[in-house]
């Protein structure tokens, strides 16, 4: 990520565009563009050498309007809180698009766990809790997982708030594991989420999954099941690219006849690093990492981190393709979205594309509420109808009002958002 790259700034500008689209008054547009509320605060851990060393730690809720503050907790070392708010702020608008009835929110520790021992990671996840155990809970603000965090870390955020809390609370914290109030499908959901828009947008478009190809970046959670899904509706990836911890850059693995990731997971280390020799002795040709982006295909399905699609890199978009799907967080920057509207290139917005995730926490509570667990195929297909009608919605008022589908997007959340805000009598 570049270093100067300001997200709250992009997540500002995208909101600014659509209030005046909507005509929001002054209020409304003031109470709307920043965090209602945010903690900063240190959290010390005892390290395994016996010294002790202080992370820096953000939550950050966006709009409560529309129910509970959700989103994520993120692991990583270029964590900033303009980052942390402009993922707040897309939160909001991600569970409003989908209509669940909840608010968004973010976390993050500036931290590499790459570098931390799972001890380590232990008592930062507990630290963080009890620096924010009174301003969270199941019906003010409910995190999940996120960039680096996964269900372990989410399970002794679990414990140690039922710890300070005295009693059970599995509405606390998403994404826990299987069997310790986590929903079946969970892992999978973002990405699945993804796949279910581009089948959906490929329908609109008169285009068969098996007739494309695509090129993923990233090979995380997100990255791993939305290729497993595509592949099985026909789709044929022929390029991934991902981070090399060893070496601190990225890069691009390349199979012209389709990537396998039965080949690839047993290659890849817990962080998503895919080892570049054992891929080059499979047969993957090893590309720099920005090479993703270039690739004669028809699907780009960024699913990496933030600005990564850039004034810079977006001429590089092949004129092949005609669809991108936003797997991660504002992949991409204003002026690189203004191409591709321009180009015409049909486009998912993250917070519609990869509304899975947050659709299936939404599950997960509602089965933790209920203390009652759905079979896999009951989550996903409730998933899929979700994903599925927010994503004709959306494309139907873009054609109807000849929108780019990222100002769509924007126009149903915000309107939803803004119609909550005001009904509570907030402005
Ligand atoms: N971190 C995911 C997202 O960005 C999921 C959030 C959640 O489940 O609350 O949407």
């Amino acid at each position: 990520m570049a270093k100067d790259y300001n997200p709250h700034k992009t997540a500002q500008a995208q909101f600014d565009k659509v209030a005046d689209l909507l005509n929001l008054e002054h209020g409304m547009k003031a109470i709307l563009r920043d965090p209602l509320r945010e903690y900063h605060f240190l959290i010390p851990v005892h390290m395994d050498n016996g010294s002790v060393e202080v992370f820096k730690g953000f939550r950050v809720l966006h709009n409560d309007a529309r129910g509970p503050g959700k989103g994520g907790i993120r692991f990583h070392p270029q964590e900033t809180i303009d980052t942390v708010r402009a993922l707040s702020m897309w939160m909001t608008w991600k569970c409003a698009v989908v209509d669940i009835p909840l608010g968004g929110a973010k976390g993050g520790v500036i931290c590499d766990p790459h570098n931390l021992s799972q001890r380590e990671q232990e008592l930062l996840c507990r630290g963080y809790v009890r620096q924010l155990s009174k301003n969270v809970g199941p019906l003010e603000d409910v995190p999940a997982p996120d960039v680096m965090t996964n269900a372990q870390h989410m399970l002794w955020m679990l414990d140690e708030y039922e710890t300070i809390s005295g009693a059970k609370y599995p509405g606390f914290i998403t994404g826990k594991p299987v069997g310790l109030g986590g929903s079946l499908g969970r892992t999978e959901a973002t990405g699945y989420g993804v796949i279910f828009t581009v089948r959906e947008a490929l329908k609109e478009m008169g285009i068969r999954p098996e007739d494309t190809t695509a090129a993923v970046q990233g090979f995380g959670n997100v990255a791993r099941y939305a290729i497993e899904l595509y592949q099985r509706i026909g789709g044929k990836v022929t390029t991934v690219s991902c981070w090399n911890q060893k070496e601190q850059k990225p890069y691009t693995f390349k199979k012209e006849k389709g990537i396998d990731l039965k080949e690839l997971i047993p290659i890849t280390d817990n962080f998503g690093s895919i080892d570049n020799s054992k891929a080059k002795a499979l047969g993957y040709e090893i590309l720099p990492g920005s090479a993703w982006i270039e690739q004669n295909v028809d699907i780009l399905i960024p699913a990496a981190l933030e600005n990564e699609i850039t004034a810079d890199t977006v001429g590089k978009i092949s004129r092949k393709v005609k669809l991108i799907a936003e797997g991660a967080n504002g992949p991409t920057t204003i002026e690189a979205d203004k191409v591709i509207q321009e180009r015409g290139i049909f486009l998912i917005p993250d917070f519609l594309a990869n509304a899975g995730g947050v659709t299936c926490s939404y599950f997960e509570q509602v089965q933790c509420n209920m203390n009652y667990y759905w079979e896999k195929e009951e989550v996903l297909s409730k998933l899929d109808l979700k994903m599925t009608s927010a994503f004709i919605a959306v494309s139907r008022l873009a054609r109807e009002k000849k929108l780019y589908m990222r100002d769509a997007a924007y126009v149903i959340a915000i309107d939803r958002v803004a119609r909550a805000t005001k009904s509570r009598g907030w402005v």
